[in-house]
């Protein structure tokens, strides 16, 4: 392909620490999502001809925070957690990112999340950097009086970070509109007045936006649909399955149903369930409300995680958590189109795979963007105090995933990459024209 970049960094060439590239070599069976966000940030450097010094810049975090969080449980003991706010990159604006709470939560982990953040923001032509957060939990565990505990304690200890012009959080995995209020609450009583747009993802009554809560799945399905009309097919010709059944997927098989697709299968990290010709949304989602889990609902049959990765159907959207399509099960995907609801589900090596075997994949960076635009809109909506109309959120956010992804399949066809590339090639680009663009202080 053609070289699009030249290489006027000036200053910037004396960075020299350059992170190790081929970084999956190192772990050839188990790469973690930060070795993932490398490789795929390092194929765009040498594509657009980017120099060592500002790939240097572009693969480390500008700052990032690691916080001890003491919580004290309602049983009077005290545990301790681990806590991290990274900002990826702050260059076209504020850091945005969401706030996560799982047991797998890693300094690494969040990093390679906020990377992915600067790309996403910048392909979707957002004013923000990229930024993530997290705290090392299992929600499931903790009573709701003590989560909040966690959320304000880990909020003051990070409060130097954010605000709305510096960092805005959002809910992530295991979080919600709640934690979103508790952060927001506490930011707020410390600065001394009420400051809706330092999160977003908030419940409605304290200025949270309409369509904020199934954005992502939304864009998740818009850029399926897209996806589908470059092979002629629209929503009513596909089965689909969906790895994940949380904020982000049981929406996305919601819409997907509405749209007329056959929603074949759908897991969570308890198990997963299949009907061949398609499962009632409607009656898994109250199922699912009941119980807690997919699990036993009457009208289909189990299915595991693995399997339903590897199923019989046309569209696969992994929609649950990092590195679940490997080198090895990316041999026996039979889906033709996969569409990442879930940040970083493929790792480089299944990433080549599917490639070589002629599966389109619709990156994260831009499958899942809808989130965060519709984040931008209720940030937009609160720095004014004044609130649009679910029938405008919802048609600017079709606008831009759809200009998004024609820009990205643009790209693809004129470079003749995939669409992960293409996606990366937009994104990295616009990060690092805006470095060359404000020059380097001092
Ligand atoms: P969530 O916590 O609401 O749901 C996660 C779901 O995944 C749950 O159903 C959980 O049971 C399931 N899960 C967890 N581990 C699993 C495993 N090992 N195998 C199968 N299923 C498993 O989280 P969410 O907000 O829906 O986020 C899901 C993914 O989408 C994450 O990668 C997140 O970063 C990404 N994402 C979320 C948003 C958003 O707006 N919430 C935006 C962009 C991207």
């Amino acid at each position: 392909m053609t070289t699009t970049e030249d290489s006027r960094t000036g200053t910037i060439e004396t960075i020299d620490a350059v992170p190790e590239i081929a970084p999956e070599a190192a772990h050839p069976s188990h790469p973690g999502p930060l070795e993932t966000a490398q490789v795929q940030l390092a194929r765009a450097v040498e594509q657009l001809g980017i120099d060592k010094g500002m790939h240097a810049m572009l693969a480390t975090p500008r700052r990032e925070m690691n916080v001890a969080i003491p919580l004290r449980r309602d049983d009077g003991s005290t545990e301790l957690f681990h806590g991290y706010r990274v900002q990826h990159n702050i260059t076209r604006g504020p850091g945005k990112g969401g706030l996560r709470y799982s047991p797998s939560v890693d300094i690494d982990e969040v990093r390679a999340l906020a990377m992915w953040m600067t790309w996403k923001c910048a392909i979707v032509e957002l004013p923000y950097g990229g930024a993530k957060g997290g705290v090392s939990i299992d929600p499931r565990h903790y009573s709701t009086g003590e989560l909040e505990r966690v959320t304000r304690r880990y909020t003051s200890e990070i409060m130097p970070m954010i605000g709305p012009e510096r960092d805005i959080m959002a809910p992530d995995v295991g979080t919600d509109d709640r934690t979103m209020a508790w952060i927001m609450d506490t930011y707020s009583v410390n600065k001394g007045y009420t400051i809706p747009a330092v999160v977003t993802g908030k419940p409605i009554d304290v200025g949270g936006s309409l369509g904020r809560a199934t954005a992502t799945s939304r864009g998740v399905v818009h850029s399926a649909r897209a996806a589908l009309r470059e092979i002629g097919q629209d929503l009513p010709d596909v089965s689909v399955a969906v790895q994940g059944f949380g904020k982000v997927g049981s929406h996305a098989s919601a819409f997907f149903a509405e749209g007329g697709a056959r929603v074949e299968a759908v897991s969570d990290q308890y198990g997963g369930v299949y009907r061949r010709g398609g499962l009632d949304l409607p009656r898994l989602l109250d199922h699912v409300h009941r119980t807690g889990s997919v699990v036993d609902f009457s009208e289909s049959e189990p299915i595991d995680n693995d399997a339903l990765l590897t199923l019989d159907v046309d569209v696969l959207v992994p929609a649950a958590v990092e590195g679940v399509l490997t080198g090895d099960n990316a041999e026996h995907v039979r889906a033709r189109l996969v569409v990442e609801g879930a940040n970083g589900p493929t790792t480089a090596a299944a990433d080549r795979v599917l490639t070589r075997r002629g599966v389109t994949i619709v990156p994260d960076i831009l499958a899942n963007a809808g989130g965060v635009v519709v984040s931008y809109f209720e940030w937009v909506q609160a720095q004014q105090a004044y609130w649009w109309t679910e029938a405008e959120i919802e048609q600017r956010l079709e606008q831009r995933m759809l200009q998004a992804y024609g820009s990205v399949a643009e790209m693809a066809r004129r470079e003749d990459v995939t669409l992960r590339d293409a996606a990366m090639l937009i994104g990295v680009k616009r990060v690092a024209t805006a470095h060359r663009t404000r020059g380097l202080y001092p």
